[in-house]
């Protein structure tokens, strides 16, 4: 939990009803028995019956009046439903089925949508550091089979990596054309405020000869993992005044210094491929 981000930026009863689910935790923390706050936001099953607001940072937030997305949707399908992660900010719901539909009238099979946030957003037990807000969202590389999925091929299909090996600073063939499309259409979306993918999956893009406009690639950013979804984030929503922003993007498409240092050794990269986002 960001406290810092709550006091920098009032203290409306939104802001507070975050600010409580950490003190909460932090009087439970100094029973007998330490609880992390991870556990406290598991364990709700259902949103906040507030109304909708993204709070915090991505890293150190909170979601009140969070929606769940269905399990299908027009070009989307939701995968991992028992993990209970498919809790987002409307705008994001809606984000994720304008691009769905989207897509599909390009002939794309349609989108398989991981983890985006708990009910009530906040910190996760295991598998990421962000996703706190309702603001972020996993999707596979992998497309989306043309018919239904049942619940145990939800929980059960692999998602495939599109990158050649966890030391390797090169994609594999499974990235292809119809991958650089699908990261270029979700980049040029106006709500998006970053895209994360693993660093080979960058270079690809910076070298690719028939890519001729270069800006949206700003927008792409190496990270940790990432090699078989993709990561999207999105501005805060007008609504959401106790949302903090990251930093702005530096300037230009991102290929320079800042790639070269997240590719620079096999040590390095294997030590990144240990944390998540
Ligand atoms: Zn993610």
């Amino acid at each position: 939990m960001d406290r810092r981000g709550f006091a920098a930026h009032g203290s409306s009863w939104l802001a507070l009803s975050c600010f409580l689910a950490s003190f909460l935790i932090a009087l439970t923390a100094n029973s007998t028995e330490e609880v992390p706050a991870s556990t406290l936001f598991g364990l709700k099953v259902k949103a906040a019956d507030l109304p909708k607001h993204s709070i915090g940072t991505y890293s150190g937030g909170c979601l009140a009046g969070g929606v769940s997305i269905s399990e299908n949707g027009l070009g989307f399908q939701t995968m991992r439903p028992s993990r209970n992660r498919n809790w987002a900010h409307p705008m994001l719901k809606g984000f994720i089925e304008e691009v769905g539909a989207e897509v599909t009238k390009r002939k794309y099979a349609g989108l398989l949508v991981g983890d985006i946030s708990q009910p009530r957003g906040g910190p996760m037990a295991g598998g990421h550091l962000s996703h706190q807000t309702g603001l972020d969202v996993d999707i596979w590389f992998k497309p989306s089979p043309s018919h239904k999925l049942t619940i145990s091929d939800r929980e059960g299909i692999s998602a495939d990596s599109v990158v050649a090996g966890i030391d390797w600073p090169w994609v594999n063939t499974k990235f292809t054309d119809r991958e650089i499309w699908l990261l270029k259409v979700v980049a040029e979306e106006p709500r998006v405020a970053r895209v994360f993918v693993a660093a080979p999956i960058k270079k690809a893009l910076c070298e690719n000869k028939k890519i001729k406009e270069f800006s949206w690639l700003q927008k792409i950013r190496p990270w940790y993992g990432h090699t078989h979804h993709f990561h999207v984030r999105l501005t805060c929503p007008s609504d959401s005044a106790e949302c903090i922003e990251q930093a702005m993007l530096p300037d230009g498409p991102g290929c320079g210094a800042e790639l070269d240092w997240w590719l620079s050794s096999e040590r390095t990269i294997a030590k990144r491929e240990k944390k998540s986002d």
